[in-house]
């Protein structure tokens, strides 16, 4: 079987929502689930986060996954509905949904189901992506209240800057007049809020990156408390000697400054790792950090074992996880871990194991 594996510390995800916990005793937490759990599996995660106080999803799909799977605490459609039929599922599955625009307004109005249903009521503070204005939203909350279908209002916003030195501080103001004025639940925080800021920490908290062990700031260190849960594992499968001035892989774009000895891994773009990633990327070989050379390909990617002596085909080699943190991969290649652990490809290619401690 070709070497390459997600491996997922279980225990790993738990201790982080335990964090989590900490950081915000008082606060609900609805753990971000979308995009197959950053990448970690939906099911797996669904296990080690029993312990939140709900999940989120993007599609009607993972939230039916979700609870067929036996998931009964409360899963939410983070952007809500996308037509009649969604809403039909969401209300007889017990979704939350997330109502951000008038078109999901007038499908909830013409829903004749007789279930109710419990909705996030977006609120655009700034981020200027969903959401209803400051000067829309007095309605829309007197339309909801006054429908009898609807079972609970929670206010929801999402932070443009949370992770960034221009902050929080206008959009966090717009919350707090609106707290005087709607005495509802609130959901405000992302990873990066909830660890920057307390005054976020309303009746819910939606906590994504930091409960996978990668970092919300553009950072290449973990914020303390938090745990690396996915290691992408894989082998060197050849080997190389080369001399000083011959090119590695595709366009040759890396020259060897010297004679040089280089493992090819068993890892490509298709597998979800950056391509963009520059040679001098690093890489953890044979429990050694070492720097990639010349372009990812699709299947392989090249690395430096010059001074590697005991390397050869079979030895050990880690893309990012316990021992090298993906948000450094990352930055090498210029974007952020999110994006990497998300772009995971499927278990065809990329199995996925879990372990424990
Ligand atoms: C993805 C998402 C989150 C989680 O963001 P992180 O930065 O991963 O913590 C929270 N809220 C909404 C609306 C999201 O789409």
């Amino acid at each position: 079987m070709r070497p390459l594996k997600a491996l997922i510390n279980i225990d790993n995800a738990r201790k982080n929502l335990s964090f989590v916990r900490s950081l915000a005793p008082s606060s609900k937490i609805m753990a971000t689930m979308k995009a197959n759990a950053y990448g970690h599996g939906l099911n797996y995660m669904a296990s080690a986060f029993s312990e939140a106080d709900g999940f989120s999803v993007l599609t009607i799909n993972e939230a039916v996954e979700l609870r067929e799977s036996g998931y009964e605490k409360k899963i939410l459609l983070l952007e809500g509905v996308f037509d009649k039929e969604d809403l039909k599922i969401a209300a007889a599955f017990n979704f939350d949904v997330v109502l951000h625009n008038d078109y999901q307004l007038s499908l909830i109005r013409q829903l004749s189901s007789k279930k109710k249903i419990s909705v996030h009521l977006k609120v655009n503070t700034g981020m200027n992506r969903l959401g209803f204005s400051l000067n829309n939203l007095p309605k829309v909350h007197s339309f909801l209240k006054e429908d009898e279908r609807i079972s609970e209002i929670v206010l929801m916003s999402h932070f443009a800057n949370a992770d960034s030195a221009k902050g929080i501080e206008s959009q966090l103001s717009e919350v707090k007049m609106l707290r005087s004025n709607y005495h509802e639940p609130f959901s405000v925080a992302n990873s990066a809020a909830i660890l920057n800021n307390q005054d976020t920490h309303l009746e819910w908290i939606r906590p994504g990156i930091m409960l996978y062990g990668a970092n919300p700031f553009d950072l290449d260190d973990l914020p303390g408390g938090l745990l690396p849960v996915m290691t992408l594992r894989s082998e060197i499968i050849a080997t190389q000697e080369i001399k000083k001035g011959d090119g590695v892989g595709y366009g040759s774009d890396f020259r060897a400054p010297n004679d040089m000895r280089i493992g090819i891994v068993a890892c490509g773009y298709a597998d979800g790792y950056p391509r963009h990633a520059p040679s001098g990327t690093p890489i953890f070989v044979d429990g050694i950090e070492t720097q990639t050379v010349g372009r990812v390909s699709m299947d392989m990617i090249a690395v430096d074992i010059s001074s590697l002596l005991n390397t050869n085909i079979g030895s050990s080699v880690e893309l990012w996880g316990e021992n090298l943190g993906v948000d450094r991969v990352a930055r090498s290649a210029n974007t952020v871990g999110y994006e990497l652990l998300c772009a995971i490809s499927s278990p065809s290619r990329v199995p996925v194991e879990i372990y424990y401690g």
